[in-house]
């Protein structure tokens, strides 16, 4: 198995930790319970959650390429919650979703972490939490409306750090407020997902890899799905194909855009990381629109990422998404601005890959219009990996029909909102992107920015602060 034509690193690195990896390909019909379709942490996270409710169910998950290849297997590894999301929340589903939802986020991180444990998948988690900071002026006071929100509702988990503890703890002295949270903290994304590929397989889901779905025969008793070499026939399907999905579902073309998240590591350097104060496994994350986020890892690396480059038009997989990132001199000059310390230390790779956002922000889940026996999720917009575990309960909710708070929840109505056609999309986007790029260098140099560019960024707003997109 060549890990090389990966460009993600944790990707990579646990194929490389892999003693044998023989993936196995559909070669002949087939007939099950439940197909998923997609690999990522939530076809395996719904396939987990289905055999522990029901273990005689017939689970067969499909895999275009090797699983966790997609974003799964290449994001930040930041485990964040939807704790900052609350306004967002309350607004689409009222109050007491809202509250219930982010207590289930923060009890999410710590069950992918015991589960873990349990299961001996070693996805090098620390839960050292998250710290949300302003890296300049203009994002000084960013996240008080949230916390105020979540203050009056006694959710609130966020305590305010000192600028000196904020600096002295994220290793960098760019930042001049934070607010830090323990309910969140990093993972090895690749390890975690291939860890939960076979844990799924001793748990008795069938797996094939390389095997993609070119059709689906929808309107069909039991639904029928193509793929190269052979047909399955499945009562229930789910589809887990993240940012794959509007390219094989016209109903969603306008739900979500694609639009790159971007990231660099280092080679190790852990006496530097421990001199400038960064230690532990918590991550950073900015306030600007388009975030910075960085991490270190146990090895003693810096991974720093930076959402909102590359917009693909008409939502279209491009192999841009496959490849080193091609906006490598922004992440250096993000790299050298928050850590001049480390400016000798080499980058050992970049790589970049494709964030589904929505219009609100927050994923979607349901099932098909035309034919309800096949579910899809999708829509994490950045926020997916501690959410793909949510997403897991609510898509086995939904193939069970069972009646519970997360079948009822307005995450399970199909998508909230769209956004415009193309070539309108595409354009608009990158007018936007462009406008917060010279806005935010503007605030960066503490310069005032011009006021057609500080009108421009608010159309971007919907895309939510402190989202890692
Ligand atoms: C670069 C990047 C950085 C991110 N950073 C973070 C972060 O730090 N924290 C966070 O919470 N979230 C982050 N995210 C978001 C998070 O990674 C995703 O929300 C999450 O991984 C989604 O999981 P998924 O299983 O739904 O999708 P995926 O992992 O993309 O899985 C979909 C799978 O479907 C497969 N597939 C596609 N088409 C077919 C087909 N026709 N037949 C069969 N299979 C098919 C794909 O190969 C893929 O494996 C990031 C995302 C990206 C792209």
């Amino acid at each position: 198995m060549q890990s090389t034509q990966y460009s993600s690193f944790w990707f990579k690195e646990a194929l490389e930790s892999e003693s044998d990896i023989q993936p196995r390909k559909l070669e002949a019909n087939t007939t099950t319970d439940v197909c998923i379709v997609g690999g990522g942490f939530t076809g395996l996270w719904t396939a987990i959650q289905l055999k522990m409710k029901q273990p005689a169910l017939d689970i067969l998950v499909i895999e275009k390429d090797l699983c966790g290849s997609g974003a799964s297997g290449r994001n930040g590894g930041c485990m964040l919650t939807w704790s900052t999301k609350y306004l967002t929340l309350k607004k689409q589903y009222g109050e007491a979703e809202a509250i219930r939802l982010v207590k289930a986020s923060e009890a999410a991180v710590y069950e992918i972490e015991a589960f873990c444990k349990t299961h001996g998948i070693d996805a090098q988690i620390r839960l050292d939490g998250t710290l949300y900071t302003a890296s300049n002026r203009a994002q000084l006071g960013g996240i008080e409306p949230v916390l105020a929100a979540l203050d009056e509702q006694t959710i609130n988990t966020w305590q305010p750090w000192t600028k000196e503890k904020v600096q002295s703890e994220s290793g960098s002295n760019v930042h001049l407020e934070g607010h830090f949270s323990l309910a969140a903290g990093t993972v090895q994304p690749g390890l975690l997902v291939r860890g939960l590929k076979r844990v799924a397989e001793q748990m008795g889901v069938t797996i094939f890899e390389h095997t993609p779905m070119t059709e689906i025969q929808r309107q069909h008793t039991p639904v029928r799905i193509t793929t190269p070499c052979a047909n399955i026939q499945a009562n229930k399907v789910v589809l887990a194909l993240n940012a794959w999905t509007p390219a094989l579902l016209p109903e969603f073309k306008n739900s979500v855009v694609l639009v790159s998240s971007d990231m660099l590591i280092t080679e190790p350097a852990p006496d530097l990381l421990k001199n400038l104060g960064f230690r532990d496994g918590k991550s950073v994350i900015d306030g600007r629109t388009f975030v910075h986020y960085y991490r270190t890892t146990p090895d003693g690396r810096l991974m720093l990422g930076k959402g909102g480059n590359y917009f693909s038009f008409g939502n279209r997989m491009s192999a841009v998404f496959d490849q080193p990132s091609r906006y490598q001199t922004i992440l250096d000059a993000a790299f050298r601005r928050f850590f001049p310390a480390m400016h000798s230390v080499p980058v050992a790779a970049t790589w970049t890959g494709a964030s589904d956002r929505s219009a609100t922000g927050m994923p979607f889940f349901g099932r098909l219009t035309d034919t309800p026996s096949v579910v899809y999720g999708l829509g994490y917009s950045g926020n997916g990996v501690v959410q793909s575990w949510i997403g897991g309960q609510i898509l086995s909710s939904l193939v069970l029909e069972e009646d519970n708070d997360w079948t009822r929840s307005g995450l399970a109505s199909g998508p909230k909102g769209s956004f415009p056609p193309e070539p309108i999309r595409w354009l608009g986007a990158i007018l936007v992107r462009n406008a917060i790029r010279r806005k935010e260098s503007a605030e960066d140099e503490n310069r005032t920015p011009n006021w057609l560019d500080k009108q421009l960024s608010k159309l971007a707003n919907f895309a939510g602060k402190a989202d890692k997109v």
